[in-house]
């Protein structure tokens, strides 16, 4: 028998970090020592209370069920009570929220609702890439918007095609971001919220990393902003903020149409989030403030290692202020992302991310991710010292 790929499926993009953890399996099974700063995944455990509330509400057998499709409403009037108090962001648990099996999901599922082939979205490029490879799935075209470092990074709006405007449905947007570190005032926002309403355009805010932060940064939400509400929804994820990624629990919030629509492309391929996971979910946003005072003090002394350390070694690159990511433009004389990543791999046993695999505007960067310890990141450092 002779089976194809579909035209979506070959038209999505290698995932990246498919490719770079096949190179990390080869080094390991070489024997060698590897220092992976590669996908940004917390090293540290889910908080203590967490786990024992995850325990104790898989052993009730009343959580064994399926989950409700618009899930628990205890964990949703918990996330709206983390909303008022933490961005002062007023949301009915009712119509304005809703779990995720991780925020990829919702990411990469809010297409099937409201994009139609032939229709685009508007991408920031480099970029988490499920906001590519949703888009695609569901048969449009990603359009790229450039986050160029002149710009601070954020998508200069008055440059997007006025033909590609006309079949825009979706624009993406993440701040603190994810490679490039870059943060983002209230002001664009604002400023987005604007260009959105101009152009009947949906906005999809990711705030996966608005927990982690450091020198007294405290990032605002969209939804905080007058207008946010009319035109878009925030996606917000435990994975992050509080050492969940393999728990897969996140929860998307805002217009109540929007979140209509992703439920109802949710309630034909999945079933929701375990109820144990959102009883857990519960009590992470409890301890969360006092898990991110001590985490986010962990990733500013590494990154100030880091940083430090790379500056000495005459590679300059700056203090992000937040997510646990250094976005670091290539040592001089070095042009090809990949190959400077190979050479790191093959001559100091370190996995870094090329910045190409983020989309072709990220060529000429690599990305560190903060999650090993100090200790391995001095060592990182001394290894360096040979490469560069
Ligand atoms: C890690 C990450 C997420 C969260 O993923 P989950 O599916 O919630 O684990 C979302 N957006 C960005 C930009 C990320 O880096």
């Amino acid at each position: 028998m002779e089976f194809k790929f579909s035209d979506r499926l070959k038209k999505l993009p290698p995932y990246l970090f498919v490719e770079i953890d096949k190179a990390k399996r080869k080094a390991k099974a070489e024997g060698r020592d590897i220092i992976d700063l590669g996908i940004g995944d917390p090293d540290e455990p889910a908080p203590k209370e967490v786990t024992e509330a995850l325990y104790k509400a898989a052993q009730d057998s009343k959580n064994h069920h399926y989950p409700l499709d618009q899930g628990s409403s205890v964990f949703r009037e918990r996330v709206a009570k983390w909303y008022k108090e933490r961005f002062g962001a007023i949301l009915d648990p009712e119509k304005e929220i809703l779990p995720l099996i991780g925020s990829k999901e919702g990411i990469s599922h809010m297409p099937f609702a409201f994009v139609n082939p032939g229709d685009a979205t508007l991408v920031p490029d480099p970029c988490y890439p499920p906001y590519k490879g949703g888009t695609i799935l569901a048969g449009g075209t990603p359009y790229i918007m450039p986050l160029l470092e002149e710009n601070n990074f954020l998508p200069d709006l008055n440059k997007i095609d006025k033909v590609i405007l006309k079949k825009a449905k979706i624009i993406y947007i993440n701040y603190p971001n994810n490679p490039t570190s870059a943060v983002c005032e209230k002001g664009f926002f604002q400023d987005v919220i604007l260009f959105a309403k101009k152009y009947n355009l949906i906005i999809a805010s990711d705030a996966a990393y608005s927990e982690i932060v450091f020198d007294g940064y405290k990032p605002s939400s969209f939804l905080k902003v007058e207008g946010a509400k009319e035109t878009g929804v925030e996606f917000h994820s435990l994975s992050k903020t509080c050492n969940m990624t393999g728990w897969r629990i996140g929860f998307v919030c805002g217009n109540e149409k929007i979140i209509a629509g992703i439920a109802k492309v949710k309630s034909n391929v999945d079933s929701g989030v375990f109820n144990a996971i959102q009883m857990a979910g519960i009590i992470a946003l409890d301890t969360a403030e006092k898990h991110l005072n001590r985490m986010n003090k962990v990733y500013q002394e590494r990154r100030d290692a880091l940083v430090d350390g790379l500056n000495k070694l005459g590679w300059p690159v700056k203090k992000p202020k937040a997510t646990f990511y250094v976005w670091a433009r290539l040592p001089k004389n070095n042009k090809s992302s990949i190959e400077f990543a190979e050479t790191v791999l093959d001559k100091a046993g370190i996995i870094i991310t090329p910045g190409i695999g983020f989309g072709e505007n990220g060529e000429g960067y690599v990305r560190f991710a903060l999650t090993v310890s100090k200790e391995r990141i001095d060592e990182a450092l001394d290894r360096l010292k040979k490469v560069l």
